[in-house]
């Protein structure tokens, strides 16, 4: 007999979440500690979204998105998650980069920044000033007006080299581009600059696994394996969702799933305005990503030498089409010590990121889509192989991850790994006025994504649902 996955399920929550992404799991944790009754649903088998893990034989854990994010993390899972899990996040102290332009090595913050700027690129200290404060002060109601381009024209005019330092990093953090509101660009690259880049300790496995456990004292009844197919909606407002051809009642939904198939699919057109359904289907999904995990056979090592995040590209100038390109030039390695992601066996693992066209896969038949991904797996360790002579014998096991592998696990449109573009963002945050009780907290707008991005937008949806179950209780 299948196994029920909803059993002992209640008929009625205050609050359902759908999906089980940093953004799903902080509203969950946020209105369950609040004493709401709260479901969370998530249709893959495991907790965490993109900030997951998997096992391969011979005891490998591979992290799937755990390369760096800005130090505010710390606060929000201090104040929104707890102690145990604040103080396992470590900063990242060896970025390097290396280029056709330039070769450096950097602690990614606004000290060292300005430090190279100055001697390495030759920028006059207070034009380098005016920038960090210029990109500080953005905000989302004054800086949606210029690009990100012509940010960087303004302040370094036919300088390449210093935009590809400034924006490659950030490219790879959020998706963004030069042709994005500055303001996605300035917001992400601010944090960073606050104090450097940072991971947790104990890799994904031990973070989803201190989440689970935290939820779970908060009282949120977790279910996996059980997607959401429709939120079923009375009045104007929500009223159940539906899963397993079951439905369950409640006052509130929060939807950590992508933002357009929330709408489009499980809440449907016919339900919404035609305005607001026209804004929806106008909402560009960001970029996807390929990926090579590849771990060390047991008891060989990579010299700390190598660095934490390595940004490397053999494109002779910087442009997002190349970074995005199936013939792939730029590629970012992390490298994982067991220093900086323990593990019960001593390991060391290698991760090479690259932005990617869900285009370029999305139609290979089966023996392309097997050939490409062997051979990105290939030309990634001859890369490799530049920098650190003879890895390739010491590599126990590499596998490829593609825009297909993300939209496989996560439902994410075109598996983008970055939610939205910008457009997205009053998109999502105009859906409780369209749908009474309806939310959606997950990467969206360029800003609201990546780790920090998706957690701090699962608390500002939080507190606006812990608001209206509190005044509907207050007035019944
Ligand atoms: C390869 C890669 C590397 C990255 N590296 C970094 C990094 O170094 N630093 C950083 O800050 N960010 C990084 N990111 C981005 C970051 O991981 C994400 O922005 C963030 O984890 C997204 O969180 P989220 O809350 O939006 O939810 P998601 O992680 O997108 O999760 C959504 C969840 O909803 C579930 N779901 C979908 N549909 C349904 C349904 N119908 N019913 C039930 N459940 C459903 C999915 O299964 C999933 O669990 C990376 C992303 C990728 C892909």
């Amino acid at each position: 007999m299948p196994r029920d996955f909803l059993k002992g399920v209640e008929d009625q929550y205050d609050v359902v979440v759908i999906g089980s992404g940093l953004g799903g799991m902080t509203s969950a944790n946020i209105l369950g500690r609040a004493g709401h009754r709260v479901l969370l649903l998530e249709q893959h088998y495991k907790l965490g979204g993109l900030a997951t893990w998997f096992l391969r034989p011979g005891g490998h854990v591979f992290d799937i998105s755990l390369h760096g994010f800005p130090h505010g993390m710390i606060k929000s899972c201090r104040r929104y998650w707890n102690r145990d899990i604040a103080d396992r996040i470590v900063q990242l102290k060896n970025i390097r980069f290396d280029n056709p332009q330039f070769s450096l090595t950097t602690t990614f913050n606004r000290e060292d920044f300005t430090r190279l700027l100055t001697t390495d690129f030759g920028i006059a200290p207070a034009k380098v000033n005016d920038f960090f404060d210029t990109a500080r002060g953005m905000n989302f109601y004054d800086d949606q007006a210029i690009t990100t381009r012509q940010l960087f024209d303004r302040f370094f005019p036919g300088r390449d080299d210093v935009v590809r330092l400034l924006m490659e990093p950030i490219t790879y953090a959020n998706g963004s581009t030069l042709e994005d509101p500055a303001i996605t660009y300035g917001i992400v690259f601010s944090n960073f600059m606050n104090k450097g880049v940072f991971i947790y300790e104990g890799g994904t496995d031990d973070l989803v696994a201190r989440m689970k456990k935290e939820l779970q004292s908060n009282g949120v009844d977790i279910r996996i394996n059980c997607g959401v197919d429709r939120i079923h909606v009375k009045d104007g407002k929500v009223s159940a969702v539906e899963t397993h051809g079951r439905r369950i009642g409640c006052r509130a939904v929060v939807s950590n799933a992508n933002l357009r198939t929330t709408i489009l699919k499980m809440i449907g057109p016919e339900k919404l305005d035609r305005d607001y359904v026209d804004q929806t289907e106008a909402v560009r999904l960001n970029n996807s990503s390929t990926q090579v995990y590849m771990a060390l056979k047991p008891g060989e090592e990579i010299d700390e030498s190598s660095g934490d995040l390595f940004f490397t590209s053999t494109a002779e100038e910087f442009r997002t089409d190349l970074l995005l390109s199936r013939d792939i030039t730029s590629r970012t390695f992390s490298f994982y010590y067991p220093r900086t992601r323990p593990s019960k066996k001593e390991r060391f693992a290698i991760v090479s990121s690259t932005n990617a066209n869900w285009a370029d896969w999305a139609d290979l038949n089966e023996h392309d889509y097997e050939t490409s991904k062997q051979d990105l797996v290939e030309t990634t360790i001859e890369a490799l192989e530049k920098y650190i002579p003879g890895i390739r014998n010491k590599i126990d096991r590499a596998e490829a991850a593609t825009p297909r592998t993300f939209n496989h696990y996560t439902q994410h449109e075109m598996g983008a790994s970055f939610g939205t573009k910008f457009e997205g963002l009053g998109v999502s945050r105009a859906l409780p006025q369209q749908v009474g009780g309806m939310y959606h907290a997950g990467s969206v707008g360029i800003i609201m994504s990546g780790w920090l991005g998706a957690i701090n937008y699962g608390v500002i949806v939080s507190n606006e649902v812990d608001q209206q179950l509190t005044s509907e209780s207050q007035h019944t």
